[in-house]
């Protein structure tokens, strides 16, 4: 049996009356995301004493979300103020600028416009100019000139657009590889192709097998406080600790094209539409990268597979049939609404038809201007059984000696330092 003791120190002494071969570790994160890796970063700067052990079922960082996303730092935009991601993204967004700008790592400062993609949107303008002032971001209504002048391609169908000088993009993969040498600088450890086998809740016991081995290699971790990190997984492993009842994830897949380099026009800023908010996703939207590529995407189609990046290979059928019934409900309850966005946004997966959405923000675009990219990465979107609907927020959820970090969708690789104070504090560790 496992007990733990904090000291004054907020270290954690371990008391052990097993004959198990353990490896103690003060604190355990599960996943080593962007939100995992700044967890340990947080953790280590407040208490440098503590020892803590990042584990990851993947034998490299950055293969999910992480790696996959659009690399937009947000300037804090859309969201509703007083949500949780209202209240971390324009301090995360500052933070993760200035640590990118310390590490000499790539930053492109080229702000962000979002255009009303029809006349009727126009209105929308004004609830995000709020909800931007309210949460602390620079945000300017500007007219067609001016729109003109930042996107001479682009399109506002009123007329009026939104100027975001604050937003920039990153390289998300060199921040996950540079963070992880840091960490490892500062101590923290890392057990990479290790997933979950059992949880001793109670005694704060974790046995980890070795991923797609054979060999059932047997490791046992004693954690004084576990954080689940796991994004696309993140439901599953809060069950295992009795935690999330009433959650489930449901993946949505964005695939991104590239513009052409031969495209006869270039953008030196991103271009957003006006998203719906009712629904956590932003458009597909136009991104210049600081490789000099320019994406355009996300989609977000449902996925068969919570990891189904590509073709057929690991389609989950029983959660692809969870996924429909989820939906199913979601489109009666909204039938108007989410039903009518779900449709539109499954058959964007189609060239002509996301070439179609795309066109109502850069009129000129033809299908031999977007060439294939590889790049696809899943949202973990949270929905709630209970209320039978998506989840905006990011949710924090207590267990024994556990935190789970539940609907980290975008803006969580922007917020992350922020975010991991905050669920740090949500923890009481
Ligand atoms: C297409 C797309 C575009 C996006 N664009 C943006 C953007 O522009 N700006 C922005 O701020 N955000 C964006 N996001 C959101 C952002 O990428 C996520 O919010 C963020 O990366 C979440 O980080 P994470 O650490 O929670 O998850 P992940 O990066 O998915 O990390 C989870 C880790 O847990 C590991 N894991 C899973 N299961 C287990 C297990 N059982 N045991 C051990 N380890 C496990 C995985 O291997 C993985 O390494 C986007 C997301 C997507 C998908």
């Amino acid at each position: 049996m496992l007990t733990v003791q904090p000291t004054k120190k907020k270290s954690y002494i371990y008391h052990w009356s097993s004959n198990l071969q353990k490896k103690h570790k003060d604190i355990a994160i599960l996943g080593g995301g962007m939100v995992g890796l700044a967890m340990a970063h947080q953790i280590k700067k407040q208490y440098p004493d503590l020892s803590i052990l990042i584990i990851d079922k993947e034998l490299s960082l950055g293969l999910h979300s992480s790696g996959r996303n659009s690399g937009v730092l947000h300037a804090g935009i859309y969201y509703k103020p007083n949500t949780l991601k209202a209240k971390v993204c324009v301090d995360g967004a500052k933070r993760l600028k200035n640590w990118c700008k310390s590490e000499g790592l790539p930053i492109l400062e080229c702000g962000k416009i979002i255009s009303p993609q029809k006349p009727e949107l126009d209105n929308q303008l004004e609830i995000l100019i709020e909800r931007g002032k309210a949460n602390g971001a620079k945000v300017l209504l500007i007219d067609e000139k001016e729109f003109k002048e930042k996107v001479p391609n682009g399109r506002t169908a009123s007329g009026r657009a939104i100027w975001s000088p604050q937003t920039c993009v990153v390289n998300p993969k060199i921040i996950i590889e540079r963070l992880g040498k840091t960490l490892k600088k500062m101590g923290v450890e890392f057990l990479m192709g290790q997933e979950i086998r059992d949880v001793d809740v109670s005694g704060q016991h974790l046995t980890l097998k070795r991923n797609s081995s054979k060999n059932d290699e047997i490791q046992a971790i004693h954690y004084g406080h576990l954080f689940n990190c796991t994004g696309l997984q993140a439901d599953r492993i809060a069950k295992k600790f009795g935690v999330g009842d009433g959650f489930r994830l449901l993946p949505f897949k964005g695939i991104y094209w590239k513009l052409h380099p031969k495209a006869p026009f270039t953008f030196r800023t991103n271009l957003y539409p006006v998203p719906d908010l009712k629904v956590p996703f932003l458009g597909v939207h136009i991104t210049p990268s600081t490789d000099g590529s320019i994406y355009l995407g996300p989609t977000a189609i449902p996925a068969w597979g919570r990891e189904n990046y590509q073709g057929i290979h690991s389609i989950e059928p029983l959660m692809a049939i969870g996924l429909m019934k989820d939906l199913s409900i979601q489109w009666l309850k909204n039938s108007g609404g989410f039903r009518k966005y779900a449709q539109e946004q499954a058959l964007h997966g189609l060239k002509p038809l996301f070439l179609e959405a795309a066109r109502a923000l850069i009129p000129n675009l033809e299908s031999k201007h977007l060439i294939e990219s590889g790049k696809v990465g899943i949202r973990a979107q949270l929905y709630n059984h209970k209320t039978g609907s998506l989840v905006q927020d990011f949710v924090l959820e207590k267990g024994i000696a556990s935190t789970h970090v539940l609907n980290a969708i975008s803006p969580a690789f922007t917020a992350s330092f922020a975010l991991a104070d905050v669920i740090l504090k949500h923890s009481s560790l």
